[in-house]
């Protein structure tokens, strides 16, 4: 079958079905073949995969899925793309779509229906507006993953693989590390697109732990620290966590931990690794 994914292809069929963008909807559609493929051979699919889709859109990234995966579910929010998923996808009978919105699936539920509880992999060219809630819920539901692989803003994916002390080091670069191993395999210009979004995009491919590197006794009290740490992240680490509304440690008890950890005072939550904020967590936890 034709390739959807070309510049001429992606246009015939939007005119045919009459299809508006719908900018509320992150709707920026791949027109590069080789890019497409550059995404899948990154993620590895292979016969025996069963991959989840997040905004297939026209399907062009859905076909390729189809063609290498045993089993693909693509998940669209925008019903008027549905009769145009039927219509290119109708040479497959390994995929089903869904119309709804991701963040509202039982994905341990999908996962266990269409895969036997088994892996899956998540590959998706993202809507841009809700990256993070997607990403942060793809890892931190202990799902069933064996790797996420998506297209996001390259910002967004240069801040998921930053390391500490650079600018783009942040709370999401922590939660990333913490279930993840992230890799960015590729850059891709705005021209790769229609319409062209203002921003450049990157791939990248997290794999997944199967559970968390860094032990920590309490992770919910290390994210409040780093989300305290990153809201106000010119000040001290002291400064932070001690005036952040939702915990209640003293300047005293945060300077006797990091003194404990050989760590300076004056020291700003920026400098810290994943691992130091576990022991700073697990320090303050009683
Ligand atoms: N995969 C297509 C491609 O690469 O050409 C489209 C990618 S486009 C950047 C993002 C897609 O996600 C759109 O089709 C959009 O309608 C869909 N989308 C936006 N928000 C969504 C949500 N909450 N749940 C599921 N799909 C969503």
């Amino acid at each position: 079958m034709d390739r959807v994914a070309s510049a001429g292809n992606t246009i015939d069929i939007i005119k045919k079905h009459d299809f508006s963008f719908r900018k509320r909807f992150g709707q920026n559609f791949l027109i590069d073949a080789h890019v497409l493929d550059k995404i899948v051979d990154a993620a590895d699919i292979k016969k025996d995969d069963y991959v989840i889709e997040i905004g297939p859109g026209i399907g062009s990234m859905t076909q390729c899925l189809c063609e290498r995966a045993g089993k693909v579910t693509a998940v669209e929010i925008d019903r008027d793309l549905i009769p145009i998923l039927n219509e290119t996808l109708k040479d497959y009978d390994n995929v089903t779509v869904i119309n709804e919105d991701i963040l509202k699936v039982d994905l341990a539920g999908l996962i266990n229906k269409e895969n036997g509880g088994k892996p899956a992999k998540v590959v998706a060219n993202l809507p841009y507006y809700i990256t993070t809630p997607i990403v942060m819920t793809l890892l931190e539901n202990h799902l069933p993953l064996k790797g996420i692989t998506v297209m996001v803003q390259k910002e967004v994916a240069q801040r998921m693989q930053a390391e500490p002390g650079s600018k783009d080091y942040g709370a999401l670069s922590l939660a990333v590390k913490y279930y993840s191993d992230p890799r960015i395999v590729a850059n891709v210009p705005p021209n790769c697109f229609i319409p062209r979004p203002k921003v450049g995009s990157a791939v990248i491919c997290l794999d997944v732990y199967d559970s968390p590197v860094v032990k920590v006794k309490d992770g919910e009290l290390m994210f409040k620290l780093i989300r305290a740490a990153f809201n106000q992240r010119r000040k001290t680490l002291v400064n932070s966590i001690a005036n952040s509304g939702g915990l209640t440690f003293s300047k005293q008890d945060i300077t006797d931990a990091l003194s404990s950890m050989n760590l300076p005072e004056t020291i700003r939550g920026e400098a810290l690794s994943l691992e130091e904020f576990a022991a700073l967590s697990d320090l303050l936890t009683f």
